[in-house]
């Protein structure tokens, strides 16, 4: 049964200003069991986890503090070890205290709610979770969220940096969703046709309504999150990270194995977005104008990285990994590397 696939998607994403007050009420509505776990870090604990558990003390519901070291096996064994039968999981951050509440989650059939209080990738929803195994980071099955609380008051007090980063990350979906095609076309690959699409579309929301999230109003806030938020659905509708993760992804992760003080992830994608749409023969000036018009970064200067490492990240992107066909399949040689690099004024 090649066909049967089973798409978990959260069953209800609450956005608004204040909308972490409403978390007591939620967990009511979906009936979930007595207890809850609030997982966060030290900093997200600060931004909205101790009013996460305040608000869920004042409606009688108890709950226990856990806060996340790093997002990795040990933290989330330990994080496991806490979870009884009857407990959900409210995670509250930042990227690290997600992952490693959607993959405990997972792995012990518990419900969890996502709270975000950035907007810096795109794994809000999705049910798969960055951790590092072994040493090395992996991509684990992971559980998608039964409810995403995204309160805009909170997102919007956290670091620019951090929700510019978000944007790089959904608009990088543009070369995504075009290598998942041309894997299609060269190898037959089947592609999600409402994955990619929504994909798509949650990246041309940003290119085409840059300067409203450029402007850190609320209305630019509630356009970023949601596109964050149906980038992350395409994946789960998709039952793969490729609508959101092609070869401006690796090129990311190769970034992140030399580079001695990598940029963020969103960052990264972004640049790496502008090189493979030069490549893919697109508009890749587009994508480099609604990143310079948000304030991304979109050159190895603004990246904070030299030139060399940049061109040695593109050289070397293909091997991150090999069965995911993409635009770079084979590899860039590196007077190629040089040169697209180049003329999309990525070096100088
Ligand atoms: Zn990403």
């Amino acid at each position: 049964m090649d066909d049967l696939k089973m798409m978990v998607l959260p069953r209800n994403i609450i956005m608004g200003s204040g909308v972490i007050d409403e978390i007591p009420s939620i967990v009511r509505a979906l009936g979930l069991p007595g207890q809850a776990v609030v997982v966060s870090d030290e900093g997200t604990f600060d931004a909205a986890g101790r009013m996460v558990m305040d608000g869920l003390g004042a409606s009688g519901i108890e709950s226990s503090r856990f806060i996340v070291t790093g997002a990795d096996r040990d933290n989330v064994e330990r994080l496991k070890a806490e979870v009884e039968r009857g407990m959900f999981l409210v995670a509250v951050g930042g990227g690290r205290p997600i992952d490693v509440a959607k993959v405990a989650a997972f792995e012990v059939d518990t419900p969890f709610i996502s709270v975000p209080t950035a907007a810096s990738h795109d794994g809000i929803a999705s049910d798969r979770a960055s951790i590092i195994e072994d040493g090395l980071k992996s991509s684990s099955a992971a559980r998608s969220p039964i409810a995403v609380v995204a309160d805009l008051d909170v997102i919007s007090r956290s670091p620019r940096r951090l929700w510019v980063s978000g944007f790089g990350d959904v608009v990088s979906n543009k070369t995504a969703v075009l290598d998942w095609r041309l894997a299609s076309r060269i190898r037959g690959e089947r592609v999600s046709y409402y994955g990619s699409a929504l994909s798509d579309l949650s990246a041309d929301v940003l290119v085409n309504n840059a300067e409203v999230v450029a402007s850190g109003t609320a209305e630019g806030f509630r356009i970023l999150v949601k596109s964050l938020v149906l980038s992350s659905v395409a994946m789960s509708i998709a039952g793969t990270s490729r609508p959101a993760s092609g070869a401006e992804h690796m090129f990311s992760h190769s970034l992140d194995r030399i580079a001695e003080r990598p940029a963020l992830h969103g960052e990264q994608c972004g640049v790496g977005s502008i090189i493979m749409m030069y490549l893919h023969g697109g508009d890749w000036e587009s994508i480099r104008d609604a990143l310079r018009i948000v304030g991304a970064p979109t050159d190895a200067v603004s990246l904070g990285l030299d030139e060399d490492t940049v061109v040695e990240a593109l050289v070397t992107a293909h091997e991150i990994n090999p069965e995911r066909y993409t635009i770079l399949n084979g590899g860039l040689g590196k007077k190629a590397a040089v040169n697209v690099c180049k003329i999309t004024q990525v070096i100088s």
